[in-house]
């Protein structure tokens, strides 16, 4: 039916996966191809991200510069950095590539322990602990901290991260709606024995799972409600940062200071390094008492290699100029941006008649195309204007919610937002993807 979008008029197929059997989805171009193997943002090998403007090159392109709008670089700590990079080059030199070996045995360096503590100095937290994987972070050490005969709510948008942590920890999972603290309220109080909140309740623990701005989704946690219910109910409350430390609040100490929230009140913070630092890895920030006990029991603490120390390094000093320690200003310039291109590209896209989700402050701004079917050509379309974007559908959204999600940076001049406006807003044009009428036009 894409007359207008000649070649690129995609089907779309439910295929059961044979091992798992789970309905997943196929989506290819009208020659038969799967999109996986068509020329598209994200499937093809990127040649190397640089420092102007958040850009990638990238090779489907033949190497010309694409405006990357999907990379999680939110404060343009990932390319190269004045105050970081010859930090990091330093402490490759000095600590190499890899500790090979585990922070209980040989791996524990200075740097490591500089870290836990400006973790926990930043996010307001007495302690901290690291690991070396975001994804990890929560799939280990849920477990660690839950298991039979606890409970643990969740959210039904978490991420499978903590989707798969919780399944691993062997407590019961129960998930609320997302985002609805009244829910989460109904189902704790369906948990609780009589709905006494202190005595005779069955369970030995509950955790309640949340994100501070949910990944797909762009929108913020509504975290005072959900701690008013937790502390009624002597619930923990689990708050995974991944998308909102160094991205969102007035100095970066993400939505608990952009939503005043006292971090006393979050009993577990999770957050990973992958995003606003620019760097890789995760950290959980808590009292001293669980700190210590993940330290003694946590298998990815005791068993896994620990962070690269150039990782650390880069942790450290995008931190450093987060708080302004490095001497300058940048980081709170950084801060100011970030929010600015974030609510400017927002209101610009609700302008044009697109369906954008999420919050304003938030980096995270999903496109919705709905029709999993018009996700290759937005891609393709896009990526043609050089312009990367990031598509998701099924099973990371349900199956007709797809959408283009855009990260935007505090390293994207507002040329680049501008040329990204356009292009999108013609390749929606071409796709029909403007379900409203565009500003000043229609009621
Ligand atoms: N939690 C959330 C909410 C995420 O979105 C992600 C990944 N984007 C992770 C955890 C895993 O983090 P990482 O990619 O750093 O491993």
């Amino acid at each position: 039916k894409s007359s207008n979008l000649k070649g690129y008029a995609p089907i779309c197929l439910g295929l059961e996966d044979f091992y798992t059997r789970r309905l997943y989805l196929r989506i290819q171009d009208c020659f038969g191809r799967p999109i996986a193997s068509a020329p598209d943002a994200w499937f093809d090998v990127v040649e190397r991200y640089s420092n102007d403007s958040n850009k990638t090159l990238h090779r489907t392109t033949k190497t010309s510069k694409c405006l990357n709008l999907g990379s999680y670089n939110y404060l343009g700590f990932a390319a190269a950095d004045e105050y970081c990079t010859p930090r990091v080059i330093e402490s490759l030199k000095k600590y190499s590539a890899s500790t090979c070996s585990v922070r209980v045995d040989g791996g524990n360096t200075k740097l490591h322990v500089e870290l836990e503590e400006l973790v926990a100095r930043f996010v307001g937290k007495p302690a901290a602990i690291l690991f070396g994987m975001g994804y990890v972070t929560n799939s280990a050490i849920i477990p660690a901290l839950v298991g039979k005969g606890g409970l643990i709510i969740s959210d039904s948008l978490n991420h499978n991260s903590i989707v798969n942590g919780a399944r691993g920890s062997g407590a019961t999972v129960r998930v609320f709606q997302h985002n609805n603290p009244a829910h989460l309220e109904e189902v704790l109080r369906e948990q609780i024995a009589g709905g006494q909140p202190r005595t005779h309740r069955p369970w030995k623990k509950i955790i309640v799972i949340v994100e501070g701005i949910y990944s797909m989704e762009g929108e913020l946690c509504k975290l005072p409600e959900v701690i008013a219910v937790c502390k009624k109910y002597k619930a923990y409350t689990y708050l995974d940062e991944a998308h909102s430390i160094g991205a969102v609040g007035k100095t970066g100490r993400g939505v608990c200071e952009l939503l005043g929230v006292d971090p006393a009140d979050v009993d577990i913070m999770m957050g990973t390094f992958t995003k606003s630092f620019g760097s890789c890895g995760g950290y959980i920030a808590a009292s001293k008492e669980i700190i210590d006990h993940l330290k003694h029991i946590c298998p990815a603490h005791i068993y896994a290699t620990s962070m690269s120390p150039p990782a650390v390094q880069q942790v450290i000093s995008a931190i450093k100029v987060i708080l302004g320690e490095d001497g300058s200003n940048r980081g709170a310039k950084k801060l100011a941006q970030i929010r600015e291109n974030s609510n400017f590209f927002r209101s610009e896209l609700q302008k044009m008649g697109f369906e954008v989700l999420g919050d304003n402050d938030s980096p995270v701004m999903p496109i919705m195309l709905y029709n999993p079917a018009k996700i290759p050509a937005f891609s393709r379309e896009c990526l043609r204007q050089h312009v990367a974007v990031v598509t998701v559908a099924f099973p990371a959204t349900p199956l007709l919610l797809a959408r283009a999600r855009i990260c935007i940076s505090a390293s994207h001049s507002r040329e680049d937002l501008i040329k990204g406006l356009e292009v999108i807003s013609k390749v929606g044009d071409l796709v029909g993807i403007k379900y409203f009428p565009p500003a000043g036009e229609g009621s």
